[in-house]
């Protein structure tokens, strides 16, 4: 952008003077200085003018073809930017002041200069003329800058006491001139309260000379009425004394950075979908509060955990949009729960989490989780869909011991977890006791973890027979875990830990491909066995994973186990979590030609409809009914009306816990098929399967009853048991 005029070392002089003698006096003053074009009419003057070159114009107002101000005027506008000297008569100078007005840089009056002034305005001509260019130049500059930085410019003279800011700040708050005024209040009354002590302190510390800068970000007000940020910085400038007389600066509009940065926190501390809290802004406000209530004075605060119950039928069953609207309805309702002050969050699935800062007793903390529970009882309408919800509670009361917010957090879903297997829509708050139980438990998952690793676990087989003779037809898998103490652990101890952890999976799998590697290998090597069935508990965490159907099929495959041979024992809890997906994968078992027994049944719930709805091959009735059984009237109505129904639906049922020979009579007595329990046999090492095998009779499982036989077998099959 350099368009300045270079003015060369012998400048070009463009002369008009129509006067020979006077152009004949100039060009000898001149010659050894300027480069000099003579013209003598204007025509031929604009013509030069026209031309870039000429660095300086001496002109004669008065020549042939044109007189006085036009002359002047005609000139200039072909070249405004060349600078002009104008030579008047003496009696014309008012022409010539005209002129000046006008744009010309000097004027001489006829007969009245020398060579050296005539030479010296000239040269001033051409200076002035330069640095009238270069200011140009700057401001222009100055211009494009502000129009390209998209900043409005403020210049606040101290002294004067005279606020200005440019038009670009007007446009980009959308005020007119009038409404800003011109004296520094204006402006100062336009800054967001919350910003203006921030923004003075800060302009008083630069003018004071405590700041080298004045720069600050703040809200101000828009003639819309709404908050724009802007970013103002100025600097100051200062007398000889070092005293600031004046500050100007800029002041951009930062709004959209600030909403993007604001926008970025969000999505940073907030749960996506019900604008909740998340987990991590969660933990950082709890350890807040954990530090204040380590202060004096403070009651300190607690955790509630709470995680919504049976929410996974809702989303299984219904979709997960409707699982969505659910979870913000209940975020909703949370919120509308607790006080302000309070802070909710989701922590991810169906699982939230409240923190009571500054809370004034325990019963306020146990009467906010009744509330909750209140809240959630009233029916969620979504859309078409009319949904009950209902949430297991764990609180944690805090009050500066410590202890870390993981362990807080631990704690309170420690005592969730509990409160879970009371029911639903429960609450319970953590103690000490759950502490001791949780180290023991951490224990425990760390060593059946090692148990699957080291190969620690193994696999027990507990005869099932036919009724009335007791002739074997098949086993009940059965895991026990060896520890390295050598301590034979039973399923209870571990299987609840391995369903919580995730780790049934794995485990399962195993029982799984061991069992019916086992059965496969043992009609291998004793055809006659090849038609003994055995079966697998599985936990409903297995039976839920979509691959569980393909592994089944991959394990029959792999082991070479044929299909009818294999069942797979489910309990109601598998029923009632899904019952659509439930049903799917049941008939997907079946049409494997594997068969599914309902295990545990007479406890729980133990619908009789689930028998009709699900395809089910066997009920196993658990030993607390088969144990009760004799001389209980009411028990033995009920058995009987499940064996006569079983009958009537064409189900096997196996009577769980036999332990005595009255039981065994009295089973028989009942037309009931099946039978397991210590009174046949305890649950055998795989060693003792093949010494049993040896000497008991057998029965396919699922041929009709035959009349009665005489039943040396189960006598056995005791014994063997405890002779080993
Ligand atoms: P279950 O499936 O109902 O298994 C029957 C339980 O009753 C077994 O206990 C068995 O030893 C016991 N039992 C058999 N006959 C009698 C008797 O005459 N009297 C008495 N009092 N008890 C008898 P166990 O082996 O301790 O297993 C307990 C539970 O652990 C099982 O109940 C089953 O639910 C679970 N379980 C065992 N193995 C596995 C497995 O591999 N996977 C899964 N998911 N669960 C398993
Ligand atoms: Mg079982
Ligand atoms: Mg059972």
């Amino acid at each position: 952008m350099s368009d300045l005029p270079l003015v060369a070392l012998r400048p070009r002089l463009l002369l008009l003077e129509d006067s020979l003698t006077e152009a004949e006096q100039l060009l000898g003053w001149l010659l050894s200085t300027f480069d000099i074009t003579h013209v003598t009419s204007v025509a031929a003057a604009v013509a030069l003018l026209k031309e870039p070159g000429v660095d300086v114009a001496l002109i004669d107002l008065c020549v042939d073809d044109s007189r006085e101000l036009a002359t002047f005027l005609r000139c200039h506008e072909a070249a405004p930017h060349v600078p002009f000297v104008v030579q008047s008569g003496i009696d014309d100078q008012e022409t010539a002041l005209a002129a000046v007005a006008a744009g010309a840089q000097d004027y001489l009056v006829k007969r009245s200069f020398t060579a050296e002034l005539v030479r010296r305005s000239l040269r001033y001509a051409i200076e002035r003329s330069r640095i009238e260019a270069e200011l140009r130049e700057t401001r222009e500059r100055y211009r494009l800058a502000l129009a390209g930085a998209n900043d409005g410019v403020w210049d606040w003279d101290i002294v004067a006491g005279r606020f200005v800011v440019s038009e670009r700040w007007h446009s980009m708050l959308g005020y007119s001139l009038a409404d800003v005024g011109d004296e520094v209040e204006g402006w100062l009354g336009l800054l967001h309260p919350s910003d203006r002590d921030e923004v003075w302190e800060l302009l008083q510390a630069h003018l004071g000379g405590e700041a080298p800068h004045f720069e600050v970000e703040h809200r101000i007000l828009h003639a819309d009425g709404g908050w724009r940020w802007v970013r103002t910085r100025g600097l100051a400038v200062r007398n000889a004394g070092g005293l600031a007389t004046r500050i100007a600066g800029s002041q951009g509009d930062i709004t959209e950075r600030r909403n993007a940065e604001a926008r970025l926190v969000c999505a940073a501390t907030t749960d996506g979908l019900t604008g909740l809290a998340n987990r991590s802004s969660f933990v950082e406000r709890l350890r807040g509060a954990m530090a204040r209530s380590a202060e004096a004075g403070d009651r300190g605060c607690a955790v509630l955990f709470l995680d919504l119950d049976r929410f996974k039928v809702v989303n299984d069953g219904l979709g997960h949009h409707v699982g969505d609207r659910l979870l913000v309805a209940v975020a909703q309702r949370l919120r509308m729960t607790v006080r302000p002050s309070d802070i909710v969050a989701r922590f991810g699935g169906d699982e939230f989490a409240l923190l009571v800062e500054r809370m004034d007793s325990h019963a306020q903390v146990e009467e906010l989780a009744a509330r909750i529970h209140r809240s959630l009882a009233r029916p969620f309408t979504l859309g078409s869909d009319q949904l009950h919800a209902s949430a297991s509670v764990g609180i944690v009361f805090h009050t500066g011991d410590g202890v870390t917010s993981d362990e807080v957090l631990r704690n309170a879903d420690i005592a969730m977890y509990r409160s879970k297997r009371l029911g639903r829509g429960c609450t319970e708050v953590f103690n000490e006791r759950d502490h001791a139980q949780v180290a023991q438990r951490l224990d425990l998952e760390n060593g059946l973890r090692r148990a699957i690793r080291e190969g620690e676990l193994v696999v027990h087989y507990q005869p099932i027979v036919r009724l009335p003779e007791g002739s074997l037809v098949g086993f009940e898998s059965l895991v026990r875990w060896r520890t390295p103490d050598g301590r034979m652990m039973p399923p209870a101890d571990f299987i609840p830990i391995a369903e919580e952890t995730g780790l049934i999976n794995e485990l399962g799998s195993w029982v799984l491909r061991t069992a019916c590697l086992r059965m496969a290998e043992l009609a291998r090597v004793q055809p006659d066995t090849a038609e003994l069935t055995v079966s697998v508990n599985i936990s409903p965490r297995q039976f839920v994973e979509d691959s569980f159907v393909e592994e089944i099929e991959r394990v029959l495959a792999a082991t070479g186990l044929a299909p009818r041979r294999l069942g797979l024992e489910i309990t109601e809890t598998v029923l009632m979590e899904s019952p659509a997906v439930a049903a799917q994968t049941l008939h997907r078992i079946r049409a494997l030609g594997v068969r599914v027994l309902l295990d545990d049944f007479g406890m729980g719930y133990s619908s009789l409809s689930y028998l009709r709805r699900f395809p089910i091959d066997c009920l196993k009735i658990d030993r607390t009914f088969t144990q009760s059984v004799p001389g209980h009237a009411e028990d033995e109505a009920i058995m009987q009306a499940i064996l006569t129904l079983a009958d009537a639906l064409g189900l096997e049922v196996v009577a769980e816990g036999v332990e005595s020979e009255e039981q065994r009579l009295h089973l028989s007595g009942l037309h009931c098929g099946y039978a397991q329990g210590f009174y046949f046999s305890h649950p055998l090492e795989a060693i003792e399967v093949d010494t049993v095998l040896a000497t008991a009779t057998r029965q396919p499982f699922g041929s009709r009853p035959r009349p009665r036989l005489p039943l040396p077998a189960p006598r056995r099959l005791a014994e063997v048991r405890h002779r080993g």
